[in-house]
């Protein structure tokens, strides 16, 4: 069984699909962590966006483990590094990359294989598996998801700054909804949960029922 989750940053995708996965025992995929996997190790490697050839190797090379809500960068635990404002900010243009997402798409496709999962995105209803049994659309306002962001940074002691969490965020989504290709929507069939005010363990048993309902 495949269940898809797309919505922007801080709808309460993350959160949310790592409580239900573990309800329903689906494997849960994050694949948000992947672009910021290959953010990571251009930064690290101090390769730009117009480095198209160096950026090819480091995916011809690239290992990304997910266990769990643990990442592993070619054998690297990486879980903490990958949510630094620098990798944020830098993983929505690398996202952007067409060969990156082919790349990513491929892996995403391989991890699912044969398995129960829950996967997490921007495309995953509509490029990733447009078959997929449920599809769900989180979303909720921009101010709502920034001020989850500053509370979640503070949880990980990760320094932050409403404001500029903000301006982020609203230049991220229009990035993410403005690409070319792949951009964040709703698939057509997907259900929409507004989580603007809804508590977590709301937005946890809505979520469950439509899962339960649709299977
Ligand atoms: O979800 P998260 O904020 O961790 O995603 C990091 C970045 O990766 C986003 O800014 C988005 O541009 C990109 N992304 C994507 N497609 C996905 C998941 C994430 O383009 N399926």
């Amino acid at each position: 069984m495949i269940v898809a989750i797309d919505g922007p940053a801080g709808s309460g995708k993350g959160t949310v699909t790592k409580i239900i996965a573990e309800k329903m025992n689906l494997q849960y995929i994050d694949t948000g962590a992947m672009y910021r996997c290959v953010a990571l190790k251009m930064l690290e490697e101090k390769v730009s966006l117009e480095e198209k050839e160096k950026i090819k190797q480091i995916l011809d090379n690239i290992e990304i483990d997910l266990k769990g809500t643990a990442v592993f960068l070619n054998g690297k635990e990486v879980t903490k590094e990958i949510r630094s404002v620098e990798v944020s900010n830098f993983s929505s243009p690398v996202s952007t990359i067409s060969f990156v997402r082919e790349k990513m798409v491929e892996l995403q496709r391989a991890l699912a294989n044969g398995k129960n999962i829950i996967m997490e995105g921007r495309d995953i209803g509509t490029v990733v598996f447009p078959n997929a049994d449920v599809k769900i659309y989180l979303d909720a306002t921009s101010e709502e998801r920034a001020k989850r962001r500053v509370e979640q940074n503070e949880k990980n002691g990760l320094e932050s700054n409403y404001n500029q969490i903000l301006k982020d965020i609203i230049e991220r989504d229009n990035r993410d909804m403005n690409r070319e290709i792949s951009p964040l929507r709703k698939a057509d069939d997907a259900i929409l949960v507004d989580t603007t005010s809804l508590s977590i363990d709301k937005v946890v048993e809505k979520i469950s029922d439509i899962i339960y309902n649709q299977i």
